[in-house]
C-alpha cells in the first residue's frame, strides 16, 4: 500500500469536471485505490464520492493506493491533479465571488455578480428599478422579464416504502436507471445541438452520476434491507444531496441540485415515466420555483418563459448557467418567501441586478419596458448590422474576428459577423483525451473550420499546453513555476513529433481556405526560428506553396523585441491575458490578483504601443486576441493605438463592431496618447470614461 499527498491547485477545487477526470483516470488501475481529505476518506473510482470531500483550491488530499499497480497509479494521479484534471488553469478562472446566503427574511441584498457569467459592457447596464414591493436576491442572468408570476411546481411522486421481494425491486430499478439513460442521452443531444458552450458537459455529468457504482450500491443495500426500488433509491441520492448542499463551498453545494434531478430523473421512470416538467399556462410568465433543476431549466421555452426566480440556489450552479447559455433573465437563492408570490401577478424580473418588483406601479412598468426596449433594439440592431464592417466615423476599417476552439463556433461565428478567426485555440482537440489526435484527425477539424469560414482567414494557433494545462498523455516534469516553465511554443519545441504531426495537418488542410499559422507564448528569437525552420521543412516535404506566419506577443521580451521580430514575420497577435500576467508579475489564476491584474494598465498598454508602431514600420499588421479586445474601455485606445484587428468571442462581435463604427479614429487616437501617459488602469479608466 502507497500513500501521497497532493495539492488541489484547481481554482474552483474538486468540482465536477476535475473530479470527472480524477476518477476515469483512477479507473484506469487495478488497485483500490482511496482518497481522503479532512476526516473523510472515499472510493477514489466514484465521482460522488469524490464530489462529497468538498476539496476546495489549495487543500490537501491523500491518495492510497493498494494493489499491483499502486505505484504507477500514484504517479499518474501525481500528475492529473498536478496539471489541473483538464480546468484550464490559464485562463483566470478566478472562483466566483460568494455570493450572500439569504437573509433570514427571504431577501439578499445585490450579490455580486457571478464569476462564469460575462461582465455585462460598461454601457449596458440596467439600473434598479424601484416599485413597491421589491424582493431581493442573487443576479443569475441577465435581462429584463416582464409579466404574470406562476409558481412552479412538479407533482409529488408517491413511493411505497417498503417491498416484499428485494430481486424483483433491483430488476425494477435497473430498468428505471436504463430508461433514465436513454432520456438524458436525449437532452444531452438537444443541448449539443441548442446551446454552443461547455453547457452539455452538465449532462454528461449527470450521466456520470447515474452509473456512478457507489450510489448504486448503497440503493440496493437499502433494498436488500426490505425498501422498495423507489424508497432505496431516494434515501442513497437524498444522502449525496445533503452531503453535498452542506458543503462550505458555494460551487459544490450547488451541485446538490443535480444529484436531486438524477434521482427524480430515476424516480419518475420507476413510476412509469412521464412528461419531466410540469404544466404551464398558455400565456408567457416568469417562473417563481424553489430551485429548477437543470433539466427542468433546459426544458424551459424562451419564448413562453420570459425569466425565473428560485428560492434556493446560487450564481455558479447549473440553472444559472443554462439560464445564461438561453439568454433567460434569472435571479437565484430569493427565499421560500417567494412561495406567497400569487399566480398572475404582474412582476418585474432584473437579472442584472437581481430584483424582483411585484405588482409595479405604472411608472415603473414604463421605465422597465422602455430599458427593456433599449436592450432588445440595441442588440437586435447590433446583430442585425453585425455582417457589415466596423469602419470608424472617419472611415477607418477594424478588421473584427473570432477566437474559436471548434467547427460548432467556426459557423456560429459567420453568423454574428465575424469577418475570419483571429484565434483558434487548437488545443481543445488535444485535451481531455487519452492520447494526441492524429494527423488524419486534426486534418479534418481543421479542414472543416477553414470550410466553415468560406474562405475568409483563419488563424491557427499552434498547440498552447504546458506545465499549467493539462494533458495527461505529456506528463511534464515539475515545475516550481509552470507559467513561467515549458509553455506554449517552448514545450512543442522541446517536443518537435507533436508540433510536426499538427504542423502537417495544418498545411495539409491550408488548400480549403486561407490558413495562417501562428505560434503562442514566443519569447526568444530563437524560439521564432526554430518554428518558422519547421514549417519550411514541412512544406518542403508535402510540396506546399507559403503560408502567412505570425507570432504571438504574450511576453514582454517579444514586445520589446517587436522591431526584430516584424522583420521576419506576416503579422503579430496580442494575447493581452497573458502579456498582463507577466508584464505585472500576477499570475493570472491568482484569485487574490485579479482586480490588480488588469490589462488596461498602461505598463500593458505601452507594450501594445510598441507592438504595433514595429509591425506598421515594417508595413506588417497587429491583432488583439486577448480579453481586452471585447472591452469597451479598451476597444476606443486599441482602435486609437492602430491596432488592425480585434478577435473577440463570438458572442461578442456584433457589439464590438457596433463600438468601434460610433468611434472616430482621431478622437481615438487622442484618447491612447492620453491612456498611454496615465499611470494607473483607474486613471486610463476614468479617461476613456470622460471623454466619451
Ligand atoms: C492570451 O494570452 O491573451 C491569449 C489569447 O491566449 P490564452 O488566453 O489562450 O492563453
Ligand atoms: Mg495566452
Amino acid at each position: 500500500m502507497k500513500e501521497l499527498d497532493l495539492i488541489v491547485p484547481n481554482p474552483t477545487g474538486l468540482h465536477a469536471r476535475p473530479a470527472k477526470v480524477f476518477v476515469k483516470t483512477a479507473k484506469q488501475f487495478k488497485a483500490d485505490i482511496r482518497v481522503k481529505h479532512g476526516s473523510k476518506k472515499v472510493n477514489a473510482k466514484s465521482v460522488i464520492s469524490v464530489l462529497t470531500l468538498g476539496v476546495e483550491m489549495g487543500g490537501t488530499i491523500s491518495i492510497v493506493a493498494d494493489g499491483p499497480d499502486e505505484d504507477e497509479a500514484l504517479a499518474v494521479l501525481k500528475d492529473a491533479v498536478e496539471t489541473g484534471l483538464g480546468d484550464d488553469l490559464s485562463v483566470g478562472h478566478a472562483p466566483a465571488p460568494k455570493p450572500e446566503k439569504a437573509k433570514t427574511n427571504g431577501q439578499v441584498d445585490a450579490a455580486p455578480a457571478p464569476a462564469s457569467a460575462p461582465p455585462p459592457p460598461v454601457a449596458k447596464q440596467t439600473p434598479a428599478l424601484s416599485g413597491d414591493k421589491i424582493v431581493r436576491a442573487i443576479p443569475a442572468a441577465a435581462g429584463i422579464a416582464i409579466g404574470p408570476l406562476h409558481q412552479f411546481k412538479h407533482a409529488e411522486i408517491t413511493i411505497e416504502e417498503t417491498a416484499a421481494d428485494p430481486e424483483t425491486e433491483k430488476s425494477r430499478l435497473e430498468k428505471a436507471i436504463d430508461a433514465a439513460r436513454t432520456e438524458l442521452e436525449g437532452v444531452l443531444e438537444q443541448v449539443k445541438k441548442q446551446l454552443s458552450g461547455s453547457e452539455s458537459e452538465i449532462f454528461e455529468a449527470h450521466l456520470e452520476i447515474l452509473d456512478d457504482p457507489e450510489l448504486k450500491e448503497a440503493a440496493v443495500d437499502n433494498i436488500n434491507n426490505g425498501q422498495s426500488a423507489g424508497h432505496g433509491w431516494q434515501a442513497a441520492v437524498e444522502s449525496v444531496a445533503s452531503t453535498m448542499a452542506a458543503l462550505k463551498d458555494e460551487t459544490l453545494a450547488a451541485r446538490a441540485v443535480d444529484f436531486r434531478d438524477v434521482g427524480n430523473r430515476v424516480l419518475r421512470a420507476l413510476s412509469g415515466g412521464g412528461q419531466a416538467g410540469p404544466e404551464l399556462p398558455d400565456h408567457s410568465v416568469i417562473l417563481i420555483a424553489n430551485d429548477l433543476t437543470p433539466s427542468d431549466t433546459v426544458a424551459l421555452n424562451p419564448g413562453q418563459v420570459l425569466g425565473f426566480c428560485t428560492a434556493i440556489g446560487g450564481a455558479n450552479g447549473h440553472t444559472a448557467i443554462l439560464a445564461r447559455a438561453m439568454g433567460i433573465p434569472a435571479m437565484v437563492g430569493a427565499g421560500e418567501d417567494i412561495f406567497n408570490l400569487e399566480n398572475g401577478v404582474m412582476a418585474i424580473l432584473n437579472g442584472d441586478t437581481g430584483t424582483l418588483t411585484i405588482s409595479p406601479d405604472e411608472e415603473a412598468l414604463a421605465k422597465a419596458k422602455g430599458i427593456q426596449e433599449e436592450h432588445e433594439a440595441r442588440n437586435a440592431a447590433e446583430l442585425a448590422a453585425a455582417k457589415e464592417p466596423a469602419i470608424t466615423k472617419d472611415d477607418h476599417r477594424v478588421e473584427v474576428v473570432a477566437n474559436i476552439g471548434d467547427v460548432k463556433e467556426a459557423r456560429k461565428a459567420m453568423d454574428f459577423g465575424a469577418e475570419g478567426v483571429g484565434l483558434l485555440r487548437t488545443e481543445f482537440l488535444f485535451l481531455e483525451r487519452d492520447k494526441a489526435p492524429t494527423e488524419d484527425e486534426q486534418f479534418e477539424v481543421y479542414r472543416d473550420i477553414l470550410l466553415a469560414q468560406e474562405g475568409q482567414p483563419v488563424i491557427a494557433r499552434t498547440l498552447d499546453v504546458g506545465g499549467d494545462k493539462p494533458l495527461a498523455y505529456l506528463p511534464v516534469d515539475e515545475e516550481e513555476n509552470p507559467f513561467l516553465g515549458q509553455r506554449g511554443i517552448r514545450l512543442c519545441l522541446a517536443r518537435p513529433e507533436l508540433l510536426r504531426t499538427q504542423l502537417r495537418a495544418l498545411l495539409r488542410a491550408s488548400s480549403y481556405g486561407r490558413l495562417r499559422i501562428m505560434f503562442p507564448m514566443i519569447t526568444t528569437f530563437e524560439d521564432w526560428t526554430a518554428a518558422k525552420r519547421m514549417v519550411a521543412e514541412i512544406q518542403n516535404e508535402l510540396r506546399m506553396g507559403p503560408v502567412e506566419l505570425g507570432i504571438m506577443i504574450e511576453v514582454p521580451a517579444a514586445a520589446l523585441l517587436a522591431p526584430a521580430f516584424a522583420r521576419e514575420v506576416d503579422f503579430f497577435s496580442i494575447g493581452t491575458n497573458d502579456l498582463t500576467q507577466y508584464t505585472l508579475a500576477m499570475d493570472r489564476t491568482n484569485p487574490a490578483l485579479s482586480e490588480q491584474a488588469d490589462g488596461l494598465n498602461p505598463a500593458v498598454l505601452s507594450l501594445i504601443d510598441r507592438t504595433v508602431k514595429a509591425s506598421h514600420s515594417a508595413g506588417k499588421w497587429t491583432g488583439v486576441c486577448g480579453e481586452l479586445a471585447a472591452n469597451p474601455i479598451a476597444v476606443p485606445i486599441l482602435v486609437g493605438l492602430g491596432v488592425d484587428e480585434l478577435s473577440c468571442s463570438v458572442p461578442a462581435i456584433p457589439a464590438v463592431k457596433a463600438q468601434v463604427r460610433t468611434l472616430a479614429r482621431s478622437t481615438a487616437e487622442h484618447l491612447a496618447a492620453q491612456a498611454l501617459a496615465c499611470a494607473t488602469a483607474t486613471e486610463v479608466r476614468r479617461t476613456v470614461e470622460s471623454l466619451l
